[in-house]
C-alpha cells in the first residue's frame, strides 16, 4: 500500500536530534517563551527574509491576532477566496469581522484578481489571501489593489513555506504573513504550532502582546490579550526541520516533476508557471470522474486525499453566514479535485508506479 502520508516516516530522519532537543528542554526546566522560541524565530524571519517573526499556537491563531493587531470595527468586511480551508474563514469570524467570499482562478485554484475589484466596498479592510497547495497567488494585480484601495494584506501560508513569486517568498508581500507548522504542513511540527511574519517593528510587537495575555511585563496586561504562545518544546523541534525545509520542498518538487513528464494528459494537472515556485504542499489533479478514480486507486493499494471535499459555503457551520451565496467554480473544483501523495518520504519510485496505475484508468 502506498499511503498519502505518514507523519512517522516523514520525521525518522530527524529523530536522534529531535531526541537531544527534547532532553536539552526538559533539563533547562523552561518550557515556555524561552530559548528556543526565540531562536526559531530569528531562524524564520532569517529564512523568510522578513524583519521579524513572532510564533504562535497554530496557524488560525496566526490569522486571527494578524487581524485583530488592527482593531478593525465590527462587521467590516475582509475578502478572502472561496475555495480555502474553512481555518482562514473562522478567523475573520472570529473577530467579529465579515468574510466576503471571491472565486478562485479555474486553473490556478488561488483568488481571481480579476473578480476581487467588484467585491470591494467602503466596508472592506483587508484582503486574507491563501497560497492553496503551496502556489503563491498572482501576487501583482493584488499587490495593485491594495495600494489603489489602501487595504491591508494579509496572507494564509499555512501551505507555502518557501513558496516564492519572482523570487520573493510567500508571507512578505503584505502587513502580516501567517504560517501553520501542523505535522503534515511542508515545515510541520510535532504538535500544533504556528507564526507571523512582519517587516513592522510595532506590528510584531502588537502580536507578541496578543499571544501572552496582552502584557509586555510579567503581570503588566496592556490591552485584551490570548493565551496563544508557540510551545517551547514545538520551537526546538522546527528549528531543526527548518535546516531541511529546503531539501523537504526540492524532494516535492522532484516528485511533482514526475507526474508532470509521466501522467497522462487526461488528467487536469496544476499548471506551471514561470517566476512562480511552487512547494507542492498538494499535489492535485482534477478529473470529471474524481470518486471513481479515487476508488479505483484504493484497489490498486494506492491512497489520495480529497482538499477539500466540501467549500467553506456548503458547511453546516457556515448556514446563515455564507450559504445563501453560489460559488460555481468552487463547487467544481471541489467535485473533481483529487490529491496524490507527494510526502518528503515518498521514493520517486512510489510515483513512478502511481503513475503506471493512474494512466491505466
Ligand atoms: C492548515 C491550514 C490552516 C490552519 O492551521 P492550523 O495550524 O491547523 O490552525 C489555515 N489555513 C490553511 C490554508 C491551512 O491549510
Amino acid at each position: 500500500m502506498i499511503e498519502y502520508e505518514n507523519l512517522g516516516e516523514l520525521n525518522k530522519p530527524f529523530v536522534e536530534e529531535y531526541k537531544s532537543s527534547f532532553e536539552k528542554t526538559l533539563n533547562s526546566g523552561w518550557y515556555i517563551l524561552g530559548k528556543n522560541v526565540k531562536q526559531f524565530e530569528e531562524e524564520f524571519a532569517a529564512y523568510n527574509q522578513s524583519k521579524y517573526c513572532v510564533g504562535v499556537t497554530s496557524g488560525l491563531d496566526a490569522l486571527i491576532l494578524s487581524l485583530k493587531a488592527f482593531n478593525f470595527e465590527k462587521d467590516s468586511e475582509v475578502i478572502v477566496p472561496s475555495n480555502t480551508y474553512i481555518a482562514t474563514i473562522l478567523s475573520i469570524l472570529h473577530c467579529g469581522l465579515k468574510p466576503v467570499l471571491v472565486e478562485p482562478d479555474i486553473k490556478t485554484y488561488n483568488i481571481d484578481p480579476r473578480k476581487l475589484e467588484e467585491k470591494i466596498t467602503s466596508k472592506t479592510k483587508a484582503i486574507m489571501i491563501v497560497h492553496l497547495y503551496g502556489k503563491p497567488c498572482e501576487m501583482n494585480p493584488i499587490l495593485t489593489l491594495k495600494e489603489k484601495y489602501k487595504l491591508v494584506l494579509i496572507e494564509d501560508c499555512a501551505q507555502s513555506h518557501g513558496a516564492k513569486y519572482f523570487g520573493k517568498l510567500t508571507g512578505t508581500f503584505g502587513e502580516f504573513g501567517a504560517f501553520s507548522f501542523y505535522p503534515t504542513k511542508n515545515l510541520g511540527a510535532l504538535g500544533d504550532a504556528g507564526a507571523v511574519l512582519t517587516d513592522d517593528a510595532s506590528l510584531a510587537k502588537t502580536i507578541k502582546r496578543l499571544r501572552n495575555y496582552g502584557s509586555d511585563v510579567k503581570y503588566y496586561n496592556e490591552i485584551v490579550g490570548y493565551n496563544s504562545r508557540l510551545h517551547e518544546m514545538q520551537a526546538g523541534f522546527l528549528s531543526i526541520k527548518l535546516k531541511h525545509l529546503d531539501e523537504i520542498n526540492n524532494h516535492k518538487r522532484k516528485l511533482a516533476q514526475i507526474y508532470f513528464d509521466n501522467m497522462k494528459d487526461d488528467f487536469i494537472k496544476p499548471v506551471v508557471e514561470e517566476n512562480v515556485f511552487d512547494v507542492f504542499h498538494i499535489f492535485n489533479i482534477r478529473h470529471p470522474k474524481r470518486d471513481e478514480l479515487k476508488e479505483y486507486l484504493l484497489k490498486n493499494e494506492i491512497k489520495t486525499e480529497i482538499h477539500y471535499p466540501v467549500p467553506p459555503h456548503k458547511q453546516k457551520a457556515m448556514e446563515g453566514i455564507i450559504s445563501e451565496a453560489h460559488f460555481p467554480i468552487s463547487e467544481k473544483i471541489h467535485a473533481t479535485t483529487l490529491s496524490l501523495p507527494i510526502s518528503f518520504y515518498h521514493q520517486e519510485d512510489d510515483i513512478y508506479k502511481i503513475v503506471e496505475v493512474l494512466n491505466k484508468f
